[in-house]
């Protein structure tokens, strides 16, 4: 967005207090109708560039801070998003609990295929959530992923060796 010339400054200025009320009770409703891809649109990478000067700052600042608090924000997406397919956060193959081995499995495979067109696991994440969490997806442990592969023989088309041609 460019920045606005003054005149057109003071005319919002003075429109916004002028009509105050139905400037914010217009925000409201546009919110209230976009909540969903405002929220959405506000986690997209490059709306997450546009930093304040103070907000750069700090993170550079303190470098391990802002990676503990990314680390966190992971943590919170990824259970939050598990829940949606296995709400007591549990392999739903043999029932192991730790949420470090667990992901989200394409019950059809393909799924490192998909992830890494979209752009990788955060993206992941983001594109269940904005597609309101669809079917065709589970909780499974890696070992139970990994038997799962095997059993399907998607270990041949579906793995980090061959999924570029070289
Ligand atoms: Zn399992």
């Amino acid at each position: 967005m460019s920045p606005l010339s003054p005149s057109r400054l003071e005319y919002n200025r003075r429109y916004y207090w002028s009509h105050h009320d139905q400037v914010l009770e217009g925000a409201r409703r546009y919110y209230q109708r976009h909540r969903e891809k405002i929220l959405a649109e506000n986690k997209l990478p490059e709306k997450r560039k546009r930093l304040t000067a103070a907000a750069l700052a700090r993170r550079i600042a303190n470098p391990a801070h802002y990676r503990e608090i990314c680390r966190q924000f992971r943590k919170r997406r990824k259970a939050e998003t598990l829940k949606h397919y296995s709400p007591s956060l549990t392999c739903q193959r043999c029932g192991f609990a730790d949420i470090r081995a667990l992901s989200i499995d394409h019950v059809k495979g393909g799924g490192h295929r998909h992830v890494t067109s979209i752009g990788g696991t955060e993206a992941f994440y983001l594109w269940l959530k904005k597609n309101k969490y669809p079917p065709g997806f589970q909780v499974l442990c890696m070992n139970c992923q990994f038997i799962k592969r095997e059993e399907q023989n998607e270990l041949g088309k579906d793995n980090h060796f061959d999924s570029k041609p070289r």
